[in-house]
């Protein structure tokens, strides 16, 4: 997996930028490597699509958000995730023009690029996307997981291979624009002639229009099914992260580009332990007795069972820390550990038997509490801490 810039670096922003600065940002950094301006320069085109993925991801406030948070582990192009640098195709790129430079119309960017066939002959209609939940265990999330999952979704229609028509010979060129799919325009204006290109309404900008439908899809190009898929989920993963698997979603219609398929991540809830970023916090209940004694104990941790000491004189609120057995970094190396709180139980009932022991214990100067100053600031710290 080639290694990715910082997408703030890539629009040259700092990570405060408001969204009227991202955005002016973009529009430099696109005019810049636009590929008619720099015609057959690979390496340009590679930024032009590296600052199209920057802007897609830092101008969405929830993919921003997660973005700041997990960085690129929790984008698109994740390691068995499809998709990743220069993942975003150049029509996607185009269309969403519309909207960067929507505002700019007349300007001398429209003058550059308004009459370029971006919105070239498309076809069909590209599908949606879908999102499915996708629920793990804590050992799931500790190793990362293989997952194959049956999604109920648009493929394309097997008996016309997605096209919509019944045979090879049921397409007409579309008479409206000749078959390129765009209506040009020509308009005097105080910059010069510009040229302006819609998509042509009467074949949706595909070129030619279907005259017999296909029999199975009735000329949609695709039919509702299912599609078994097959996903590599990142260890350290957390619930709310979105992964996106590009071209995975419904199939689009009439062999038009298929929409992504957005990965949403669930914990299931362990019972003994609980995540807490990536350390993993266990409550211990030992008897006063243990406590005072000592003992070896069994605890649960990610990978089974684990057997830690007590030492005698454990104090409740003190904590025991297994190192490195809570989850990996789904951003870097490293794991975080398990935390384990030790509460002291104290019986809620005793038998008479049980009564005269511990009555005698009462006046046993050991049995008083008599905290010592290191104690004294332990349990205060504690205090604070969970306060
Ligand atoms: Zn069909
Ligand atoms: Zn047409």
């Amino acid at each position: 997996m080639a290694t990715k810039r910082d997408y703030y670096e890539v629009l040259g922003v700092s990570k405060n930028a408001a969204s009227d600065e991202i955005k002016k940002a973009y529009r430099k950094v696109a005019m810049q490597y636009h590929p008619d301006r720099n015609p057959g320069d690979k390496s340009a085109e590679e930024k032009f699509k590296e600052a199209a993925e920057a802007y897609e991801v830092l101008s969405d406030t929830e993919k921003k958000k997660r973005y700041d948070q997990y960085g690129h582990a929790g984008m698109s192009g994740n390691a068995g995730f499809g998709g990743g640098a220069g993942g975003m195709r150049m029509e996607d790129i185009f269309t969403n023009f519309g909207d960067i430079f929507g505002d700019m119309q007349g300007s001398p960017f429209e003058a550059f690029f308004g009459g370029r066939g971006t919105r070239e002959r498309t076809r069909g209609v590209r599908g949606g996307n879908l999102r499915i939940k996708v629920p793990l265990t804590l050992q799931e999330i500790a190793k990362g997981a293989h997952k194959s999952l049956k999604v109920k979704k648009y493929v394309p229609c097997e008996t016309c291979s997605g096209s919509g028509a019944k045979d090879k010979t049921s397409f007409h060129t579309c008479t409206a624009c000749k078959g390129s799919g765009v209506i040009r325009r020509v308009q005097n204006t105080v910059l010069g002639q510009m040229s302006t290109t819609t998509t042509c309404p009467t074949c949706n900008g595909e070129g030619q229009v279907i005259t017999a439908k296909c029999n199975t899809c009735h000329g949609e190009g695709r039919v509702y099914g299912e599609d078994t898929i097959q996903v590599d989920i990142p260890a350290g993963v957390a619930e709310g992260m979105q992964l996106s698997m590009s071209g995975k979603g419904n199939a689009g219609e009439r062999a038009g580009s298929p929409g992504d398929l957005i990965i949403a991540i669930e914990e299931e809830d362990h019972g003994d332990l609980k995540r807490d970023g990536n350390n993993v916090a266990y409550e211990l209940y030992i008897s006063f007795i243990d406590a005072s004694l000592g003992t070896g104990i069994e605890v649960p941790t990610i990978e089974g069972k684990a057997r830690i000491k007590i030492k005698p004189g454990t104090q409740a609120g003190e904590i025991f820390r297994l190192k490195g057995k809570g989850l990996p970094n789904v951003n870097a190396y490293g794991s975080g550990d398990q935390l384990i709180h030790v509460n002291v139980w104290v019986p809620k009932e005793l038998n008479n038997e049980e009564r005269n022991l511990l009555e005698k214990l009462r006046d046993s100067h050991n049995f008083q509490p008599n905290p010592g100053k290191n104690e004294k600031n332990f349990f205060e710290k504690m205090r604070d801490y969970f306060a």
